[in-house]
């Protein structure tokens, strides 16, 4: 099935073919039709599955009919980046039709986006903040709109601004169509889905799961030696664009610093940053003047960078779903990735329900002639967890260089080893598994700074 089937006004054909699409997604596949009849929509899609366009496309087509000059359509999103993003895609699928989107979220001046709404406009793609304060000052009127989509809801919720969506929604005709997209379903989600879609269908990909396109892998290592390790992994590994997540603003501004100083081409991009440093950071990662960004998960909320090969987790997120949003970077649209998780033995409980959520083991990785036994400082530097309780099962005549048995808090498998195949970690037990052949990364060296 290709794109000519859904019967899209001339012009927005042309601009998905400029856009170099072919074939459908399966979101779009399922979404398309169903959006294009008015119905009612409840997505079970993360992002990377060409979700942005299984709205967009079918909405410009809906807009080419119909009053001008007047909001019809109004998106709202989590993330100013993600709002951008889905403006682009209305910009780009708008060519040649006249009409006009506009992007409305806070940390910039408001005034032109005041303008831009006092000069008539079709589309907004909105962040909440801002739009409630533009719509407390009188100066959008959502009394017209036709179609509401409520992008990523479920970080929305993650992100408090439930509250901010229910006054939103007074000020939107009742009769309207509305398109709820979300990559997990928890019970605040479906209770919102259930008050505000009418005989919704669900289209739902992936079960939620990450990409098929995305290999996971686990590298077991020591607070302290993270850091060095992350750059033996760079050294050693065929990267083109790196997304890499922290656990804080804080570790991710010292660490974009250590990347530079190391000689990459880095950035990092946390919450601190004014808006324009924010899209400086941004659009040098796109363009490629940085080749590493260095993120905290509210900060890449909405990245969505078709090229990363990458994602590398330097701290562990704190919940499965974070985990398959924070991969979901990578992989994206059939295009295969890489997801690499650096975990200490703190971290033991939520690899399991990592595991647990995706249905499969993750390898666990060393990297062959890394110096795993660097003892730690003794003052070990402000970007050091707390110490941890010391660990009575671990000998240092137990450590080997490079080998399964070393300091690390996982047994690394080897693929298809049985404690691979049981679905269990092997935590915490050095020594047990003797002969077992971690993988080992080998791999080309472009470094590419
Ligand atoms: P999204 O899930 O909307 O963030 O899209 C993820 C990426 O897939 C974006 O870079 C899109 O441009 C790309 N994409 C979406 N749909 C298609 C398609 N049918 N063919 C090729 N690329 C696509």
């Amino acid at each position: 099935m290709e794109f000519q089937k859904f019967n899209f006004h001339p012009a927005i054909a042309a601009n998905i073919r400029e856009a170099g699409y072919v074939t459908p997604t399966p979101i779009q596949l399922q979404a398309i039709p169903t959006v294009m009849q008015g119905r009612d929509v409840m997505g079970l899609a993360q992002t990377g599955t060409g979700k942005t366009a299984a709205f967009a496309l079918p909405i410009l087509h809906r807009l080419m009919d119909g009053p001008r000059g007047r909001v019809r359509v109004l998106v709202v999103a989590p993330t100013r980046e993600l709002a951008e993003q889905i403006h682009e895609s209305f910009v780009a699928f708008g060519r040649q039709t006249r009409l006009k989107s506009v992007t409305v979220y806070g940390g910039v001046n408001a005034n032109p986006q005041i303008q831009a709404l006092k000069n008539g406009v079709e589309i907004v793609v909105a962040c909440p903040g801002r739009l409630l304060d533009h719509i407390g000052q009188g100066v959008i009127d959502l009394s017209h709109v036709e179609v509401l989509v409520l992008d990523e809801a479920d970080q929305m919720f993650d992100m408090g601004f439930l509250p901010d969506i229910k006054r939103i929604l007074k000020n939107l005709p009742i009769k309207r169509q509305t398109l709820l997209f979300s990559a997990t379903m928890p019970p605040d989600i479906k209770k919102l889905a259930q008050d505000i879609l009418t005989d919704p269908v669900t289209v739902q990909v992936g079960n939620t799961a990450p990409p098929v396109t995305v290999s996971h892998a686990l590298y077991p290592v020591e607070q302290h030696l993270k850091t060095a390790l992350l750059l033996e992994l760079l050294q050693h590994t065929d990267t083109e664009s790196v997304l890499i997540f922290t656990r804080t603003k804080y570790r991710a501004k010292r660490l974009g610093e250590q990347l530079e100083k190391a000689g990459y081409k880095a950035a990092s991009l946390q919450g601190n940053l004014s808006q324009n440093r924010r899209q400086a950071a941004l659009d040098g990662f796109r363009d490629g003047t940085y080749q590493i960004l260095v993120a905290t998960d509210i900060a890449a909320r909405g990245i969505d960078v078709s090229l990363i090969s990458h994602v590398i987790n330097y701290d562990i997120p704190d919940t499965p779903e974070a985990y398959v949003h924070r991969i979901g970077r990578t992989g994206r649209a059939a295009k295969s990735g890489d997801a690499f998780t650096m975990v200490c033995s703190e971290d033991t409980l939520m690899v399991r329900t990592i595991e647990k959520k995706l249905g499969a083991p993750l390898e666990r990785r060393t990297v062959t002639g890394f110096d795993y036994n660097v003892p730690a400082p003794k003052k070990d530097a402000e970007f050091a967890r707390p110490p941890r309780e010391p660990r009575a099962i671990r000998k240092p005549t137990d450590i080997k260089k490079g080998t399964s048995t070393s300091i690390n808090p996982f047994k690394p498998d080897h693929a298809g080893s049985k404690a691979a195949s049981s679905g269990r970690p092997q935590v915490g037990r050095p020594g047990a598994a003797a002969g077992s052949a971690p993988k080992t990364i080998f791999n080309s060296s472009r470094r590419g700074k």
